[in-house]
């Protein structure tokens, strides 16, 4: 959301656009507020949601942890001040060599979801420990990670007991409910899954010690969401239901609620049209579209909250593109989006809630159009 001071920094440096401003006080505010909500837990940020120097420095040194998907993602973890300690190397898809980097780092916990990639593990970083990641369905979410990760709830014991045989610690279960989650009931069923998985591993003899629950806390965007509390009861009664009094080491990986509501990008109306001459629904251009970083809108999938100069007006609903020469460029269509009758070219305009996977999903230079400029501050 504009903050004051995103607003002051607008007024004052009036910088060119499009471009996002960070507020460093909110996602500080945001990792207080998921400290408070769900005390037990380690906070591992998803540094792909911003890996911006300036939040991953504010982070570490507030104690924060890091999920990283890369070995460049580790050592800016590791940059930002994290030690090796604090970082899980949670993609499960990675090289064997980038396993190797990592470990050469000092990092010793790697996501999996198959034996492939334990084996991998086990030869590229030995007697480290794995946790594997377990399907969820995605119900509920406004941007669901689907089947590409994790494997089902019942072949994660072989997957542990192989890492077991093969020298590593079996250390536990993840899972991702899915991003923009706005359920807050949705790690119920996963922690179910969690327990079985516990249960048959001490069968085997191996006891597991954490549990990773992933990210998929919300932003707000057009509608509001359930605060971090909410979230945080939520959890914690579903792992005193699953776990009793033997509640594991738990994890949270949020990205998105820790950084989307600290940013908004400005940008400018470049055109507005219609298509035919008693055409009702507008276009309006702006400077940055799909390939600028707004990739979310991707099946009208996030819709963002736009501020603009004449909100009093009444509104019209608008089919809103962005400015390169790719048909693909279109953020809302199916669904319009209401702009002000008045709405001009040349306005700006603020789009809020930008500061997670944005600046990262933007074009090196497509069209000739630069890379998303952003300011921390
Ligand atoms: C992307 C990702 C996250 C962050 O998800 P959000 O929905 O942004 O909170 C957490 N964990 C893993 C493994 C991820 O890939």
């Amino acid at each position: 959301m504009a903050t004051a001071r995103i607003i002051d920094f607008f007024n004052t440096r009036n910088p060119a656009t499009p471009c996002l401003v960070v507020d460093l006080d909110v996602v500080a505010d945001n990792f207080t507020k998921f400290r408070r909500a769900l005390p037990l837990s380690k906070i591992f940020y998803a540094v792909k949601a911003n890996p911006a120097p300036e939040i991953l420095r504010l982070l570490a040194d507030m104690g924060s942890s890091f999920d990283c998907a890369s070995v460049a993602e580790i050592e800016m973890a590791l940059e930002a001040g994290a030690t090796p300690d604090r970082i899980s190397y949670g993609n499960t898809i990675k090289k064997e060599r980038d396993i190797a980097a990592a470990y050469a780092h000092g990092v010793t916990m790697y996501a999996v979801d198959c034996e492939a990639e334990v084996e991998k593990v086990a030869r590229a970083a030995p007697a480290t420990r794995v946790f594997c990641r377990i399907l969820t369905d995605g119900e509920g979410a406004e941007w669901p990670l689907s089947r590409k990760f994790g494997c089902v709830p019942e072949m994660a014991t072989d997957v542990l007991k192989h890492a077991v045989s093969l020298g590593l610690t079996a250390h536990g279960i993840s899972f991702h409910v899915g991003s923009q989650m706005t359920t807050v009931d949705a790690w119920d069923l996963p922690l179910s899954h969690a327990r079985t998985i516990f249960d048959a591993m001490a069968e085997a003899g191996v006891q597991l010690k954490m549990v990773n629950m992933g990210g998929g806390f919300p932003t707000r965007y057009l509608k509001d969401i359930p605060t971090a509390e909410a979230y945080g009861s939520a959890i914690f009664d579903a792992l005193s239901k699953h776990f009793g009094n033997r509640m594991p080491e738990t994890i949270i990986e949020p990205g998105r609620g820790m950084v989307g509501n600290a940013g908004v990008i400005k940008s400018e109306v470049v055109l507005i049209s219609n298509k035919s001459a008693n055409d009702n629904v507008r276009w309006v251009y702006l400077d940055i579209g799909k390939f600028g970083g707004l990739a979310e809108t991707m099946d009208e999938a996030i819709r963002y909250e736009i501020k603009t100069p004449r909100d009093g007006a009444d509104k019209t609903p608008c089919v809103l593109a962005g400015p390169t020469c790719d048909s693909a460029d279109v953020l809302y269509e199916k669904n319009a989006y209401p702009m002000p009758v008045t709405l001009t070219i040349g306005d700006e305009i603020f789009i809020e809630g930008t500061g997670a996977y944005t600046t990262t999903y933007s074009a090196v230079a497509f069209n000739g159009f630069e890379p998303l400029k952003a300011y921390v501050i």
